[in-house]
């Protein structure tokens, strides 16, 4: 039986305690001030997205199970709306804020869900990469990568690991 939406945890403001899960130690409340949780709307929007991605992610990217931390928009870089904490690829930490995420919904036109779905799937992509020590790719192709890994699963609703492959296919000179 399949069980959904349990290897993913949300972490806020009053809940920023990670969950046991013995790959490394990180907590981000180290590096980030943890907003609460958002209104009912948008937290049925966030529930929607991280259930997509795990069902739909998680095994294909190889993951054992991610944390998603509500950020403060403050202690995120400019114009991001999510974040993946380096060093977590084993079990990935990505860092949203739900803030940008909804002003980039009035830019873009998409739902919530989906602006979500477009973040998440970006920043796991960018653990998966980090898991495969693809350190030699330049920033920008691997946001163009990243992105069209995202831009595949949520457009066209397929999991294609291999657009991050060809990333890892060419042996290092
Ligand atoms: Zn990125």
């Amino acid at each position: 039986m399949k069980t959904i939406a349990q290897r993913v945890h949300i972490l806020h403001h009053g809940h920023e305690e990670p969950p046991q899960h013995g790959y490394h130690d990180y907590n981000p409340s180290w590096d980030y001030e943890l907003t609460a949780l958002p209104r009912a709307e948008q937290l049925d929007d966030l529930k929607k997205a991280i259930e997509e991605a795990d069902a739909d992610l998680l095994d294909a990217l190889k993951f054992p199970g991610a944390v998603v931390f509500l950020a403060e928009t403050r202690s995120l870089q400019a114009n991001t709306h999510g974040v993946y904490a380096d060093g977590t690829s084993q079990f990935p930490f990505i860092g949203l804020s739900m803030e940008r995420l909804h002003d980039a919904c009035e830019d873009t036109g998409n739902d919530f869900s989906v602006q979500i779905k477009a973040t998440l799937a970006h920043e796991l992509a960018h653990a998966w990469l980090e898991a495969q020590c693809s350190d030699d790719l330049s920033g920008d192709t691997e946001e163009q990568l990243v992105e069209e890994f995202a831009f595949t699963w949520v457009v066209h609703g397929q999991v294609d690991v291999s657009i991050l492959e060809s990333a890892i296919a060419s042996p290092a000179p």
